[in-house]
């Protein structure tokens, strides 16, 4: 059973259109379950009726052209209930309803089941039998499970058919597809897209218009051809060590090789216009679902071998491709399945104008990062069919996480006027720069930057931050392929350090795990984010917290602005253990002759345990940081990087809020220093409410910094204090952001944070 439910959800997986999906869907559910109809309706969304799209036993010609109102039959009552129906008997329930010209009188027994994705109705899948009988309590159950494993598929399929089909040299223009996201950095960009993927994966690979077919094709034969070699050369290399049976595996292999029916299927996809490398991956896709769709295991396991070498013929088939810097002529929007920061790190700066993210949320590494630089981008765009986006016109809203397609002249002219506000807002954050962050009524606040990038240095120095509140160590880590030495770290940390002193630089160890991953040092968890994480790492490798240590103190030389900072602390013992081992490296350094100050020292308050924890952790070290990412995250349980639960990531939850205001509370006389590093502090709602609550150093993104200062030199105090008291009684997280943007409104500040048109451009 759980074979044939997974063939079949292969199987619509890989189709190349919602109809072919659909097809396939009553095809093999009619076959599976021995019914005489299957049948599936989706939910019109303008008329709310449900349509016939496909079926096996009705008459077929009515696929699409008859449907049910919202509130007509039993395939409406399955929807309106959102619960399987099972009848023994159709044709006496009071809601049946006779579909006119579909065939259905014959049919008696009915069993529906609703097709539901993120908590909407799509539609519902139907099995009938002329017979009366009800169908079984496994029936209902199969059913019941192939429709939710198809609903996610059925919903991409919907979002992305209208595209999906194209060719690549059929573009329409002018047509405004709209795909919703997750806003990971605010800012428009209107330009072309660029699909960027990682090497030597298959199923990654986007369509784009091969420049010369003729060259493609021979591009690909010699790919083929030293695919050839490498085998014939490793099956004579370890033909001795093999049995027979062994040996005749690689005959296959050079068997589907010489196949020419693979060969010139690839040449034929690149005559009709794809490369290459997308010419291969749909060849090698069609080929491997033929063999998955094979009863015999042996000719299915098959689908591996052919995968083995289409990965192989790719590879060869990318040594040739130029790399990923050379393909960047102009400033483009740069679109993967998953960005990742090592991803950004090859790409010129001054190339990117906008990023989307298939996977990922709001508060992923890459997000953070984009929003150091300014990038607009858009995270967790799951329906968007990215693999045919290369080349292609494109509008990345980051405000509201929306990406538009080939949009039309109206909708870009709707954007440029967006892009047009933010021009002029800037231009106002501008003058900004010299003056103080403080309130109308005289409160002061410091105002940070979080940095990762030495491009951030010049960045926020001209954006009036007053120091450095988070400088994350990880990501010069990760655009390298190997673990920087001690001396590069210093060369690293100094140009920080100098670029900012005197003020002060507070550099955090290697918060490497979660999300992050080094290239060169992976960790496979079956749950990261709750694993090996930050200071647990660095501490169980001494040599590379000590050499990081000592970096950042050599760095530091004749400067003394250097605060270190230790992450994702859960227990006391982490900070006596890591204090204890960076007054070691101090008296090493010191005794190395380097001018140095022992540095001040300070913790993260980002996982729960610190919160309750907070006088005990400010007892030992110099200041504390909360990360309210981390905070939001562990609080709720909820994954900050899954675009799945990104509805239930807010760190506007009353239960964050009250952690926040109970961190201050608790030490407020202990003389410690405090501040918030994470983005709620960049968020000018949050740096409002942070401050009322008496956070008085706030760290954020460069990006952030004018916003939040312009807010909060128009606001007093005592208007602050009243909008926390109002919002602290509230106990939905939407009712704290609803009352929040009222209030910023009638306060007249909103208008100071986002230019006015982004809420209504379409
Ligand atoms: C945080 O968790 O809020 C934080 C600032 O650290 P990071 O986002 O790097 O985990
Ligand atoms: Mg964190």
């Amino acid at each position: 059973m759980l074979s044939l439910l997974r063939r079949i959800t292969q199987e619509v997986t890989a189709a190349q259109s919602l109809s072919a999906a659909l097809d396939i869907i009553v095809r093999r559910v009619r076959r599976a379950m021995r019914a005489e109809v299957c049948s599936i309706y989706l939910v019109d969304t303008n008329t709310q009726e449900y349509v016939l799209m496909a079926t096996r036993g009705l008459n077929a010609d009515m696929a699409g052209n008859i449907s049910l109102k919202a509130d007509e039959g039993l395939v409406s009552l399955v929807g309106r209930r959102a619960e399987p129906v099972n009848l023994e008997d159709a044709h006496i329930h009071p809601s049946f309803h006779y579909l006119k010209g579909t065939g259905e009188e014959r049919y008696r027994s009915f069993l529906g089941v609703p097709i539901i994705h993120h908590r909407q109705v799509l539609g519902v899948l139907v099995v009938q039998h002329e017979d009366k009988r009800r169908f079984d309590e496994g029936e209902e159950a199969f059913l019941i499970t192939l429709s939710a494993q198809l609903a996610g598929v059925i919903a991409h399929a919907e979002a992305t058919g209208a595209i999906t089909n194209l060719s690549p040299n059929a573009i329409p223009s002018g047509s405004d597809f709209r795909y919703k996201g997750i806003p990971g950095s605010s800012g428009v960009a209107i330009g072309r897209g660029v699909v960027v993927f990682p090497p030597a994966d298959l199923d990654v690979i986007p369509d784009r218009i091969s420049t010369d077919p003729e060259e493609d094709i021979q591009d690909f034969y010699q790919a083929l051809d030293a695919v050839r070699q490498d085998i014939r050369r490793a099956s004579n290399r370890i033909s001795q060590h093999l049995s027979a049976d062994e040996k005749a595996l690689f005959d296959v292999y050079l068997k589907i090789l010489d196949d020419n029916s693979i060969a010139g299927e690839v040449v034929r996809k690149i005559q009709e216009g794809n490369w290459a490398q997308g010419a291969l991956r749909q060849v090698i896709q069609a080929h491997i679902q033929q063999f998955n769709r094979m009863d015999d295991p042996y000719l299915r396991e098959r689908a591996s071998d052919l995968r083995d070498l289409g990965r192989r013929i790719l590879s060869h088939l990318q040594e040739k491709a130029p790399n990923l810097s050379e393909r960047f002529s102009e400033p483009s929007i740069i679109i993967g399945e998953e960005l990742t920061a090592s991803m950004l790190g090859e790409i010129p700066i001054d190339k990117i104008k906008g990023l989307v993210s298939v996977m990922g949320s709001g508060n992923s590494h890459v997000a953070i990062l984009a929003r150091a630089m300014g990038i607009p981008t858009v995270m967790g765009a799951l329906d968007l069919p990215y693999a045919q986006l290369d080349k292609v016109d494109l509008i990345v809203d980051g405000y509201l996480g929306k990406v538009y397609t080939y949009p039309s002249e109206a909708l870009i002219e709707n954007y440029q006027q967006i892009v047009d506000e933010e021009r002029q807002l800037e231009e106002e954050y501008e003058t900004l720069k010299d003056l103080p962050c403080e309130t109308l009524d005289g409160r002061r606040l410091s105002l940070y930057v979080n940095t990762g990038l030495s491009a951030d240095i010049a960045r926020s120095l001209d954006r009036g931050a007053e120091g450095i509140g988070l400088y994350r160590t990880e990501v010069p880590f990760m655009v390298r392929d190997r673990f920087p030495t001690e001396a590069e770290q210093v060369v690293i940390y100094r140009q920080q350090l100098e670029g900012f002193a005197p003020a002060p630089v507070t550099v955090r160890t290697l918060d490497i795990g979660g999300d992050k991953a080094l290239p060169y040092f992976p960790i496979n968890e079956a749950n990261p984010f709750l694993g090996w994480r930050g200071i647990r790492v660095t501490l169980d490798h001494l040599e590379i917290f000590m050499a990081q240590i000592r970096a950042m103190i050599k760095a530091s030389a004749g400067l003394h602005n250097l605060k270190i900072m230790l992450p994702m602390i859960s227990n006391v013992a982490e900070v006596e253990e890591a204090l204890a081992l960076i007054r070691r490296a101090y008296a090493e350094v010191k005794e190395e002759g380097y001018d140095v100050k022992m540095p001040q020292v300070g913790v993260m308050i980002e996982i729960p345990a610190a919160v309750y924890q907070v006088n005990e952790l400010a007892e030992l070290v110099d200041f504390l940081s909360v990360g309210s990412n981390d905070l939001t995250q562990y609080l709720l349980a909820v994954d900050r990087n899954n675009p799945r639960v990104a509805d239930l990531y807010n760190s506007f939850h009353p239960s964050v809020l009250r952690a926040l205001y109970s961190i201050v509370d608790q030490v407020r006389d202990e003389g410690v220093g405090l501040s918030v590093c994470g983005e709620m502090a960049g968020d000018p709602m949050g740096a409002i409410l942070l401050m009322a609550m008496g956070y008085d150093v706030l760290s954020m993104s460069s990006t952030s910094l004018p916003k939040v200062k312009a807010v909060i030199r128009n606001i007093s105090m005592g208007q602050a204090q009243a909008m926390l008291d109002e919002v602290m009684k509230l106990s939905h997280a939407e009712a704290v952001t609803q009352t929040m943007t009222r209030l910023m409104r009638e306060a007249n500040i909103e208008r100071l944070i986002r230019p006015s048109k982004t809420n209504n451009v379409d």
